[in-house]
């Protein structure tokens, strides 16, 4: 596999080079050609696979064509376990669309809501978050996720062991009907409520291991 070779454009494309990227990683390799073709995925792969770039590039490729400044509504959720992972995965999606002008920020709890609420009334492309936080902001009226059409959810055996189950259902009640998202699931392993997480929660999955 090789960048020339994968279904993204030349402004993502080059920040690889800039990086020093060699090669797509082998999940970045599968998960692309998936994803562009709108398929929904879930991505048995644990933290290191280069995995935040896996559904970052193409899920940006297609924000890319829908960006307006007065977007209030986002258009992407990614659901994290913890507040690092959601940082790290804010980074890259913030490095990476703004070359495309699309806008990003992370939300998780712990700290005063004020800069969080601010940013999305500004309004934004993509929210990372943690789903305790993003629950009360949805609640209290300042997210609204009925646009959301890419949903990813990030080590989500992390999110079940955790106890945000009950949560990320809630929360995914929220964004747009599966049928009308794409959505992407990654975790580290595949237990049977991971299975059923998947079964009521994406459509046609192809499912990919690294
Ligand atoms: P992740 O699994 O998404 O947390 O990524 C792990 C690390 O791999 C990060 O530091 C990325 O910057 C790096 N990385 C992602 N994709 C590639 C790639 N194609 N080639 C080399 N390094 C990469």
């Amino acid at each position: 596999a090789s960048f020339a070779a994968a279904p993204i454009r030349s402004e993502i494309k080059s920040l690889f080079t800039e990086k020093k990227f060699q090669k797509p990683s082998p999940i970045q390799a599968q998960c692309w050609p998936i994803m562009m073709a709108n398929n929904d995925i879930v991505g048995i792969a644990e933290t290191g696979s280069g995995k935040t770039l896996a559904f970052s590039v193409p899920a940006l490729e297609k924000l890319k064509k829908v960006v307006k400044p007065n977007n209030t509504k986002p258009k992407m959720l990614v659901l994290a376990p913890t507040r690092e992972l959601a940082q790290q995965s804010y980074e890259v999606l913030e490095e990476f669309g703004s070359c495309l002008g699309i806008r990003a920020v992370v939300i998780f709890g712990g700290i005063p809501k004020y800069d969080q609420s601010r940013v999305l009334k500004r309004g934004v492309e993509v929210v990372v978050a943690t789903p305790g936080r993003l629950k009360d902001l949805c609640d209290e009226g300042v997210c609204d996720l009925s646009e959301v059409e890419f949903l990813v959810l990030d080590e989500a055996d992390r999110m079940l062991d955790m106890g945000f189950e009950q949560d990320v259902r809630y929360i995914i009640s929220m964004c747009k009907e599966k049928e009308e998202r794409q959505t992407a699931m990654f975790s580290a392993t595949w237990p049977a409520s991971i299975q059923k997480l998947a079964q009521d929660f994406l459509v046609e999955v192809t499912r990919v291991y690294v």
